[in-house]
């Protein structure tokens, strides 16, 4: 990158890393700096196996293979309020799907790490044009659980009925992060029991906002028999 570009880029406000992927200046450096940490960490997973549906959209069970993944989806991560409330971090398709808008939720919840991934991941998914950003589905009213309860979101607590927080596929952004998290849980080599235990517990979770009866039955048969 020669002298006058990257003075340019400097003006336009992007701090450009050697990664695929540059942090707008607007971001704050407490979030650019956990959200750097949270893609260190997902670089290093390590495992041998994947189920057919993670192999299909991440390849194996490896940290190369998904920083790979999000590497070649987004190229700037923003601040924004994606909306506002309790938004976490979106893609907007019109300001450019190849950018992930983050906002301080990110880091104002005590989650853990795999979790902060499991939206970044699934905003990575959102960025997919071809594939009409894998818009949502509407969740049904009621939404409840299997003790009757209004399913909720595990970030913030928001209830999810009617909402346009459900997916009738795997391979949209909570079917697909759901198989990475479960994937994680079950064949992670590298990683602590801890972060097992979460990824499995944030699958599970997601899991809950599939909501077409065959696409359940096919990431059950993938993932958990
Ligand atoms: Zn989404």
């Amino acid at each position: 990158m020669n002298k006058t570009l990257i003075a340019l880029l400097g003006i336009l406000g992007w701090t450009s890393f050697a990664h695929g992927y540059s942090f707008d200046r607007s971001l704050p450096k407490d979030v650019a700096d956990q959200m750097k940490q949270d893609l260190e960490f997902v670089a290093t997973i390590q495992g041998t196996q994947a189920t057919p549906l993670h192999q299909q959209i991440f390849g194996k069970v490896n940290g190369t293979g998904y920083k790979t993944f999000f590497e070649s989806r987004i190229n700037l991560i923003g601040f924004n309020s994606c909306g506002g409330g309790s938004a976490v971090a979106c893609v907007i398709p019109f300001m450019g799907s190849d950018k992930m808008w983050v906002t301080r939720n990110y880091i104002k919840f005590s989650h853990p790490q795999v979790a902060r991934l499991m939206v970044v991941f699934h905003e990575s998914r959102h960025s997919e044009v071809r594939n009409g950003n894998w818009a949502h589905a509407t969740c049904p009213m009621p939404f409840l659980d299997e003790n009757g309860n209004d399913k909720k979101s595990i970030w913030t607590g928001a209830e999810l009925a009617g909402q346009d927080a459900c997916d009738e596929t795997p391979f949209g952004s909570y079917g697909s992060s759901t198989i990475m998290l479960k994937n994680v849980s079950k064949f992670c080599e590298n990683c602590t029991d801890k972060v097992k235990f979460d990824a499995g517990l944030y699958a599970d979770d997601q899991m809950g906002r599939i909501i077409d009866q065959n696409a359940i039955d096919r990431m059950k048969k993938d993932l958990y028999q």
